[in-house]
């Protein structure tokens, strides 16, 4: 698309559509998912371009440290502490939990748009898009509809390849990993805590029984989770204890 420039960055540049591709922030984006964004921008004519895309494992670490302390009563768990997010901050994942890092087959899935924000949130819907406004507080970071909204939940899914995505990678699909046998889980109730914990939740939440958001999968079995597991239990034929047994992880194909 000759002749239209988009916003590129956090200055003032502006980048021609065609050369976005010099920028390995673009050019390490998923092909199908660059189709549908350069699609958008060429729909809002220069008003939406690109502020981040693909980022390595370094600058994901670098944003989050600069956005978030140690904190014990922190939501997000990470390299064995609690964070939460400095005060006036824009939320980031940890590193190893972003769509911007290459997830499928290297390849980025998710982009920050700058300029018109506003308009990229009205519009994304037809273009295949999806906005994190409200899940994750990012109204400025895109991905494709298909993908779940959180990283969390694709690596609880066995990080399939999207199924529904044209153009699809260059290598076969991975198969889904078997599930971790029942016998290795430990029964759970609330109060409990830990990494066996979020693998429930993460489960529920895989199942409906919870919205997909970071709260939702700290790790920590409170009354929220344990209502969730609740309803879980009811609508497959379990007694709703709220106790998650050998049955439970089964049904939950954990
Ligand atoms: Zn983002």
């Amino acid at each position: 698309m000759p002749g239209i420039t988009v916003p590129y960055g956090y200055g003032n540049k502006r980048v021609d559509l065609d050369q976005l591709d010099n920028y390995e922030t673009w050019s390490k984006l998923h092909p199908e998912f660059k189709r549908r964004v350069k699609a958008m921008f060429v729909a809002a004519n220069g008003h939406v371009g690109v502020g981040t895309g693909w980022r390595s494992s370094d600058l994901q670490k670098a944003v989050f440290l600069q956005r978030h302390v140690v904190s014990s009563s922190g939501k997000i768990h990470w390299d064995g502490k609690s964070w939460a997010l400095k005060s006036g901050m824009a939320p980031a994942a940890p590193p190893g939990m972003s769509f911007h890092e290459g997830v499928n087959n290297g390849m980025a899935m998710a982009i920050d748009v700058v300029g018109d924000v506003a308009w990229a949130d009205d519009h994304a819907q037809q273009f295949g898009l999806v906005q994190f406004a409200a899940v994750n507080h990012e109204p400025w970071h895109f991905q494709c509809a298909e993908l779940p909204h959180g990283f969390s939940s694709w690596v609880k899914a066995g990080r399939p390849q999207p199924t529904n995505l044209a153009g699809s990678p260059s290598r076969a699909p991975q198969p889904t990993p078997a599930p971790t046998p029942s016998k290795a889980r430990p029964q759970l109730h609330l109060g409990d805590r830990g990494p066996d914990v979020a693998a429930m939740q993460g489960l529920l939440i895989r199942a409906s029984a919870m919205v997909d958001k970071p709260a939702n999968q700290d790790g920590i079995f409170g009354q929220g989770t344990q209502a969730a597991l609740q309803r879980f239990q009811s609508s497959h034929q379990l007694a709703p204890d709220g106790v998650c047994g050998p049955r439970t992880w089964q049904a939950l194909g954990g």
